[in-house]
Parts: C-alpha cells; structure tokens; sequence
C-alpha cells in the first residue's frame, strides 16, 4: 500500500505504516529523565524484544539517570551512550562505571550526537521547550524516524522541520495524545477527504472558575491537573490552554491543516482524544482511557497496537460525554497561539519562549497564574514581526525573545 500524506506540505503521513523493522527498535531517548522519558523506558522494559534503548539524555539528574540506565542494561547488557546538559553533569556521571562506557559531548552538542547516532532507528524526542528543536532538525536530517512527543519543536520550527523531513528523509510520528488519535483517524484515508480536525481539551484545572477567581489561584492548585500526570511545563500550559494553542499550531504543521479547520472543544473527561471531520459529514473519533503510554507505544511500534495492560475504557461507567467551548476570554492563551500560528515567522517563536520565560516565573512563584498571558501578549506586541530563513535566525528569535519577557516579569 502506498503512503500518503494529509496535506501536499503534511509531516506526518497517513497510510500505511512505517518501515518494516527487523529486530528490535532501537531507540535514542531524549529527556529520558522526564515524564514521557521514564514512561517510555518502562515500556523499552516491557517489550525487551522489540524496543531497545541504545542513548539517553537528562539534563542534570545524574543519579536518576544512573538508576533508568542501570534497569535497561540489566545483567550483563550493554549501556546506553548517555547525553547530559552541562559539564558539571558530565563529569559527575564520568564517577559511574554505568554511565562512563558511552559519555556523550555536553549540552546541546551532545543531543546532536544522541539524534544522529548511527546505531539508532528512532529517535524519541521527549524534551521541554525549544531546546528540543535542533535533535529534532538533527534526527528528520539523519533519515531517522522521529516519534515527536516535544511539540515546541514544530511551534518554534515547523518550516525548517519540513525542510528537513525533506532534505534526510526520515519520518514524523506523533506522541501527543491529540495528534496520535488524529493520526489513527486518518489511517487509510486520502488527503482530499478531509474536511476539519477537532482537538479535543480537557479544559485543566479551572475550566468552571470566573475570571475574577482565576486572579487568585495558587501554584499548587496549577499544578493539579484533573486527567493527566505530566511535567511541570506542559501542567502548567494545560492550566492555561497555551498547551491547546501550541498543539493547533502543532496540527497545522504535522497535517497541514488551514488554521480555520481546526477547532478545540473542552471535554473534561479526556476520554475522546481528538476527531477528524470528512468531506461528508462523516466524523471519527479515538478514545481510551487517558494514559500517554497508549500514544507512546503506538509511536515507538511503528503505528500498530501491540498489547499493553492499560485501563480499560468504561463507557457505561462512564455513562455520558460532556462537551463546551472554550472561553477566549478566561483563557487568552489559546487566542495569542492560534494568531501567533497565523502570523507565523517569528510569532510563533516569540509565543513560545514567551511562554516558556513566563512558566518558569510561574513555577518559582515570581508572577501569578494571570500574568502568564499578560507576559506573552507584551512580548508579541514588543518583537517585530520577521521570516526566518534557518535555525540561527529561529534561535535569535527565541533569545531576542526571552530577552524581552524577561523583562516583563519585574
Ligand atoms: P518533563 O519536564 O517531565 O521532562 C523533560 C525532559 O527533558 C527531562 O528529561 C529533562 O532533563 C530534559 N530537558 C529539559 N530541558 C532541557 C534542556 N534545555 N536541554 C536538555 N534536556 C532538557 O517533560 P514532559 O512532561 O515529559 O514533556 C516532554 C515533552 O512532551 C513536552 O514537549 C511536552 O509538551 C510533551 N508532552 C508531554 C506529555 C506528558 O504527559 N508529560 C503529553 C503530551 C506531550
Ligand atoms: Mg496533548
């Protein structure tokens, strides 16, 4: 059967799955240290037959790091090569007879080495924030195929992803749960029978409080996601709906996707993952129980479903499916993204490490829950609009941005 693609300029393309694969997997994981990382080594545990971790990455948690490596060479195994964020790290790893055999360059250089290893097949991206762009440009380059859970890397960069998708012909999965039920929608289809895409959002934590309300939240209350167990950054995007707003922008790219033709719908109970809409009125969804290990695994075993002991969805325990609109008032994030999309060149960039500058403020209760939007639309009005020919200008874009939210912050 032959592939083919959503959209003529679509990352990822819907048909038939990827590449045969003889023997296992292997796997170059990037952020292993984090939510989507450790999950994935867990399952690298599961299927030791078909999925073998062969490079890691964290940015300081040495000794966290030494623990996940020490589970995947088991007895007598062979250790990954191992990227850390910083000199110190490095030479803090360089003590264990685990992590030693296979040290990677630090830093940003190290990451490059980990996404092109020539003994990997796949690169997992799981970072946070823009740092994830270059491995991401560095694995599509290298012919690999890129099981993309960091979805700054498509916001910041979703041209030059395509161009090199183009250049090293590797190929895009997703792992966000939205993009994955959209990709299994699209299984079989062709392009042309598309009509509209709806991401589905579970609203975070303060879908049903009033503005004057949500100028009083605490940072432990943005913290308590009702449906999902993730990092602090992206907990804190869904509190927000910038994490709605980054995954439009994610879809635009991944299956070049007007912006108009793609909706959000809140839906609390995070049951439906997200809907594609044909030509005919026909609709398809994807459902399950919310748990990132059931999009993680479909992406590392090449689009299929392997078994995976998950919970089982109950509909009638569950027994209705509630649906709203999100409110643009409350939630200004997910406007500033969607025209931060539209705009695009540095606007997207400049949302984003906005943000990222915003969050981290957040985080170490700097600025309250409202001054995150505040933050990101003074930074967008306050940087020029521009194109960005390549990575150094993404990357200047991004300073000169962070730059400039930073000094919002005060
Ligand atoms: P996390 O914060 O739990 O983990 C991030 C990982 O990246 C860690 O290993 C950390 O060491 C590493 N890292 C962070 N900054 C780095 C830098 N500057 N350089 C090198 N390494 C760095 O994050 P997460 O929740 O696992 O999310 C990872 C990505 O997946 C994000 O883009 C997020 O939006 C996306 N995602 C996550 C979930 C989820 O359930 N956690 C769901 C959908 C999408
Ligand atoms: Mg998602």
């Amino acid at each position: 059967m032959s592939r083919k693609e959503v959209g003529p300029m679509a990352l990822y393309r819907a048909g038939s799955p990827p590449r045969a694969q003889a023997g296992p997997l292997r796997v170059a994981l990037l952020g292993a240290t984090g939510s989507i990382g450790r999950q994935a080594v867990e399952l690298a545990l599961r299927y030791p037959d078909r999925l073998r971790i062969v490079a890691v990455s964290a940015r300081s948690r040495v000794k966290e790091l030494a623990h996940l490596v020490d589970l995947l060479a088991g007895e007598g195994g062979e250790p990954p090569a191992v990227a850390l964020g910083d000199e110190k790290s490095v030479a803090e790893a360089a003590g264990q007879p685990l992590l030693r055999r296979k040290l990677l360059a630090p830093g940003a250089a190290g990451l490059r080495e980990a996404a092109a290893l020539p003994e990997a097949d796949c690169v997992l991206n799981a970072l946070v924030g823009a740092a994830g762009l270059e491995p991401t440009l560095v694995a599509l380059e290298s012919g690999k195929r890129l099981a993309l859970a960091n979805k700054e890397s498509l916001v910041v960069g979703g041209l030059l992803v395509r161009d090199a998708l183009v250049r090293g012909g590797g190929e895009v999965i997703p792992v966000d749960s939205e993009h994955s039920a959209i990709a299994q929608c699209l299984s079989g289809r062709d392009p042309g029978e598309v009509e509209s895409v709806i991401l589905t959002a579970s609203g975070g934590p303060f879908r049903t409080l009033a503005a004057t309300e949500l100028r009083r939240v605490t940072l432990e209350s943005v913290l308590r996601h009702p449906t999902w167990e993730m990092g602090p950054k992206i907990t804190v995007d869904s509190a927000t709906l910038m994490n709605k707003g980054l995954e439009i922008i994610e879809a635009h790219y991944l299956f070049d996707m007007p912006y108009d033709d793609i909706q959000v719908v809140i839906h609390p109970s995070s049951v439906i993952h997200s809907l594609v809409c044909f030509q005919d009125g026909a609709v398809m969804a994807q459902l399950g129980a919310p748990d990132m290990k059931v999009p993680l695994l479909f992406a590392l075993a090449g689009e299929r479903h392997w078994h995976l002991p998950t919970r089982r969805l109950d509909l009638v325990g569950l027994g209705s499916l509630h649906f709203e609109a999100p409110d643009a008032d409350r939630f200004p994030c997910l406007r500033l993204a969607r025209e931060a999309g539209r705009l695009g060149g540095r606007a997207p960039i400049v949302l984003n490490a906005a943000n990222e500058i915003a969050v981290a403020a957040l985080l170490a209760a700097r600025i309250r829950y409202v001054d995150i939007a505040s933050v990101i639309e003074r930074t967008l009005e306050s940087v020029p609009s521009a194109a960005v020919a390549d990575l150094e200008e993404a990357l200047a874009a991004d300073r000169l941005a962070r730059e400039t939210a930073s000094a919002f912050l005060d």
